[in-house]
């Protein structure tokens, strides 16, 4: 892929330059180059696409069919993903500096298996529920539950394909339509994943994807009276901007934030375990996960052999270009988000954290692109600035504790609650802790693993409403009751004693 790829917007089922004909560039983060141009979507390419999404709902050519019918499209969409999977794993590399052993196997299986997940939820058939009632009048009642129309989803740089098909595929399949808006850092995937959902057969305008630099995008989608319901992934303060612009129209909104997940080590826990569920934790995607586990929290008397053995396994790590199958450690998205992070390490250390390893560019890697070396401090307490805020980075927090309840008071001591993780050997001792973290997922002696038929949701300044399972498909849809009265109407006594005030 030496030349530069170009990219147009998908709107209607057809590639569309923006309407201006304006563009930006994409840097491949492994190289530091240019290595895709993409049409640079303003204000009439919003309303473009929101109208074609509009139109496709308004029509009914896919909220009119049978859940059969869709999930037949969804499960076709599953089977172009795996079929297309060499090509999409290239894209999403360059675009956001993954290495294609990581993109190929752990991107490519969570977007598959997400539609794969709710193509089957489909065919299973989503049922009314009808109840009969005999108070206060004989009635059948029947509760349905129906799309919104147009969603827009807005999806971040960190994980672009798997975020946009945990947004288009329930928002589909509950039968929306939608207008997807990727971050200008990594939007390429997405625009793939709209054109397989046509190659698949679903018809023009029930997808559609705008790219563009400027965050007036994504305010004109969200704020446009074309769309019903809003779901976002990103940051936290974007998503607090995203919850205000909807706010005037009511609009729903789903929203998946930020996290400053804890990984606590019980003082039971096998500790080479632990070390090695702790490196996947806080180093997969380099740390730039909302679910990265980068407070590690180690009981006082087991902390010098664990920093010793997550410095062991540090030194095992793989570099190289990211496009080689080998390499195991990619580069960060951009030069503005390496000086970011570097930041964050350098004021932890003015802060009085010890630099165990890292701190900089890894000897190792590649002299070009945005590469940080994983990074390992200690003498980190709480209260510190990285250990409360969210640094998208490499970086493993070493928090030494004393009790369990202490340990949960760290914990829960941050704004944010997206998930947390526990290693134990006693599983009843884990899950009683478990119930006291607040967070809308906690692992115990695993990591990172978001399954397809289970809520992820953030509490706190992570979120608000649910993504997987029925509980995400429920938040594409609005419930409705049908009561269906069956009586003889103005002869019910109801009606005669409360409405016209005669006796029976
Ligand atoms: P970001 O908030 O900067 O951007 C997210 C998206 O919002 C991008 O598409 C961006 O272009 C768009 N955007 C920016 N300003 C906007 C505005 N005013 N109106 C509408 N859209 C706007 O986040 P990012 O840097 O792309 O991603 C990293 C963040 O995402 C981290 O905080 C991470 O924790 C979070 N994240 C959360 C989850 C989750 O499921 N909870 C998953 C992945 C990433």
């Amino acid at each position: 892929m030496s030349d530069v790829e170009t990219f147009q917007l998908w709107i209607d089922g057809k590639w569309t330059d923006a309407a201006d004909g304006g563009t930006f560039d994409s840097i491949d983060p492994g190289t530091g180059e240019v290595w895709a141009r993409l049409a640079a979507a303003g204000p009439a390419d919003a309303e473009r696409a929101l109208t074609a999404a509009r139109t496709a709902f308004d029509d009914g050519r896919w909220s009119g069919l049978t859940s059969a019918e869709r999930a037949g499209y969804l499960a076709k969409v599953a089977e172009l993903i795996w079929m297309e999977s060499d090509r999409l794993t290239a894209v999403e590399s360059h675009d956001n500096g993954s290495t294609e052993r990581k993109a190929g196997i752990a991107d490519m299986t969570a977007a598959a298996q997400t539609w794969e997940y709710y193509a089957g939820l489909l065919a299973e058939g989503i049922e009314d529920q009808v109840f009969d009632e005999d108070m206060p009048v004989p009635s059948k009642n029947i509760v349905t539950r129906q799309p919104y129309g147009v969603v827009v989803g807005i999806v971040p740089w960190n994980f672009p394909l798997v975020a946009a098909c945990w947004k288009i595929a329930p928002a589909i399949a509950a039968g929306n339509t939608v207008v997807i808006k990727p971050s200008p850092l990594a939007s390429a995937s997405p625009l793939l994943i709209a054109e397989i959902c046509s190659k698949a057969g679903i018809p023009d305008g029930v997808v559609n994807v705008v790219t563009g630099p400027e965050a007036s995008l994504g305010e004109a989608l969200v704020q446009s009276p074309m769309s019903d319901k809003i779901t976002f992934t990103g940051s936290t303060a974007v998503g607090k901007r995203i919850h205000e612009m909807c706010s005037p129209q009511l609009k729903a909104v789903t929203l998946e934030l930020g996290g400053k997940a804890a990984n606590v080590i019980l003082d039971d826990a096998d500790v080479d375990v632990a070390v090695n569920g702790s490196l996947f934790l806080v180093y997969f995607n380099q740390g730039q996960a909302c679910i990265s586990g980068s407070r590690i929290l180690v009981p006082r008397s087991m902390h010098d052999e664990f920093v010793a053995k997550m410095k062991a396994g540090v030194d095992e790590i793989q570099y190289g270009p990211t496009t080689d199958p080998d390499t195991t450690w990619g580069p960060l998205i951009s030069q503005a988000h390496w000086d970011r992070v570097d930041a964050f390490v350098k004021g932890a250390v003015e802060q009085g954290a010890t630099l165990v390893c890292g701190g900089g560019r890894p000897e190792k890697s590649p002299a070009e692109g945005f590469f940080y070396a994983p990074t390992i401090l200690t003498g980190v307490s709480h209260g510190m600035d990285i250990s409360c805020e969210e640094v998208f980075g490499p970086v493993a927090t070493i928090i030494p504790y004393d009790t369990d309840d202490e340990a949960i008071a760290i914990t829960n001591g941050v704004d944010y609650g997206l998930s947390n993780s526990i290693w134990s050997s006693n599983l009843d001792r884990a899950v009683a802790v478990a119930r006291k973290l607040e967070s809308g997922t906690v692992w115990i002696n695993d990591g990172l693993l978001l399954n397809n038929r289970f809520p992820f949701s953030g509490w706190k300044s992570s979120g608000v409403g649910v993504e997987l399972g029925p509980w995400g498909l429920e938040q594409f849809t609005r419930i409705k009751h049908i009561h269906v009265g069956e009586h003889t109407g103005r002869d019910e006594k109801y009606y005669v004693a409360i409405v016209l005030g005669e006796e029976d």
